[in-house]
C-alpha cells in the first residue's frame, strides 16, 4: 500500500467510517478528527470575529455559573473575542472569574420565575431582545448555552456557521421513531411520525446573529401562539427548536461531543466529550 503522503488528499482513506459526517442537505456534521483546528484558526483568527455566548442563571442555577465560566475560559473559543451575557436575577452573586484579555462578562438583570418551564420559554424572548438592542454590530456569532454544564475539551472555530445545532446525546444512535418531538398536531412544534432529521438539544445552539435572531423570534411567536391556545410543547423550547431546524436546515451540525449528558450510554463513536451537562437533582433545584 502507498504511503498516505503520496495519495491525492481526495482519495485518502476516510478515518471516520463509523459515523455520518455530512447531512443529506450537505451540511457538515462535526466530529473529532473531521477538522484541523489550526487550519480553522488560520481562517477565522485574521477576521477578528467576536463570539457572544448567552447563559441563564436564574434562582438556584446561579450555582453552576462559576464552573461554566471557569471551564469556558479554558476551552471555549480560546484566543478569540468572546462576550458572555449572563442573565440572572442575582447579579450580586455572579462569581468573579478571571477572564483572558479580549473576553468580557456582561450581566443582564432578569426577573425570577415560579415555573421552570417559563424560564426556559422566556430565554428565546430575552435573546431576541439582546440581539436587537445590544449585539447588532457588536458580535459576529452567538451561541446560546445551558448553564448547568461544563467544558472539558476544545470548542472552537470548527463550530462556526450560519445556523448551528447540536445532536442530542440521548438520540443519536436510536431510530427516528424514538425521538421525543412534539407529536400533537395542534402544537406549532408538531413533527409528524417518520418526519424530522435529527433530535437536537435545546441546551446549545448558535450561528450568525441574523439566523439566530430568526430562530428565536420564530420560536417565540410559535410558543406564544401555542400558549394562547393552552398548549405547552412536550419539551418547551427544545420542541420548537427541533421544529424550526426541521423546516430551516442547520448549515452545520455538531455531534453529541458538543453537549453530552451522563445518562446517555457512551458508545465508541464518542472519542471526546467537549461540553456536558452537570448531573442535578431536579426536585431540589427547580422552582417547582
Ligand atoms: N434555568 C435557570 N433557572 C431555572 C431553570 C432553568 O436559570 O430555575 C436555565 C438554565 O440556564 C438552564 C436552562 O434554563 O441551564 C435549561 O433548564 P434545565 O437545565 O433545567 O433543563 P434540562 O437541561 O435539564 O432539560
Ligand atoms: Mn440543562
Amino acid at each position: 500500500m502507498r504511503k498516505t503522503e503520496e495519495m491525492h488528499p481526495l482519495l485518502a482513506p476516510d478515518n471516520r467510517r463509523d459515523i455520518v459526517t455530512v447531512t443529506p442537505w450537505l451540511a457538515p456534521i462535526v466530529w473529532e478528527t473531521t477538522f484541523d483546528s489550526n487550519l480553522m484558526d488560520h481562517i477565522y483568527k485574521p477576521q477578528n470575529i467576536t463570539i457572544s455566548a448567552t447563559v441563564f442563571a436564574i434562582g438556584k442555577y446561579i450555582r453552576f455559573l462559576q464552573d461554566f465560566l471557569h471551564t469556558a475560559e479554558q476551552h471555549f473559543f480560546v484566543g478569540y473575542n468572546v462576550n458572555y451575557y449572563v442573565f440572572t436575577d442575582k447579579p450580586e452573586e455572579v462569581p468573579n472569574v478571571n477572564l483572558a484579555p479580549n473576553r468580557k462578562l456582561n450581566v443582564v438583570s432578569t426577573p425570577s420565575s415560579n415555573r421552570w418551564q417559563e424560564i426556559s420559554a422566556r430565554r428565546m424572548e430575552l435573546i431576541q431582545t439582546l440581539i436587537e438592542e445590544k449585539l447588532r454590530n457588536h458580535a459576529d456569532y452567538i451561541f446560546c448555552l445551558d448553564v448547568d454544564s461544563k467544558f472539558h475539551g476544545h470548542w472552537g472555530a470548527e463550530t462556526l456557521g450560519q445556523l448551528v445545532a447540536v445532536i442530542h446525546p440521548g438520540y443519536y444512535a436510536g431510530p427516528r421513531s424514538g425521538f421525543t418531538y412534539e407529536r400533537r398536531s395542534k402544537s406549532r412544534a408538531y413533527i409528524g411520525e417518520g418526519k424530522g432529521d435529527f433530535y437536537y438539544c435545546g441546551g446549545a445552539y448558535g450561528g450568525s446573529l441574523k439566523e439566530v435572531h430568526a430562530l428565536v423570534s420564530t420560536c417565540r411567536v410559535n410558543f406564544e401562539a401555542d400558549a394562547a391556545e393552552g398548549i405547552e410543547a412536550l419539551w418547551q423550547e427544545e420542541s420548537h427548536l427541533n421544529q424550526y431546524m426541521w423546516i430551516n436546515k442547520p448549515t452545520k451540525v455538531l455531534s453529541p461531543e458538543y453537549l453530552w449528558q451522563d445518562f446517555a450510554p457512551r458508545r465508541p463513536e464518542i472519542k471526546i466529550i467537549r461540553f456536558s451537562g452537570v448531573v442535578k437533582n431536579y426536585a431540589e433545584i427547580r422552582p417547582n
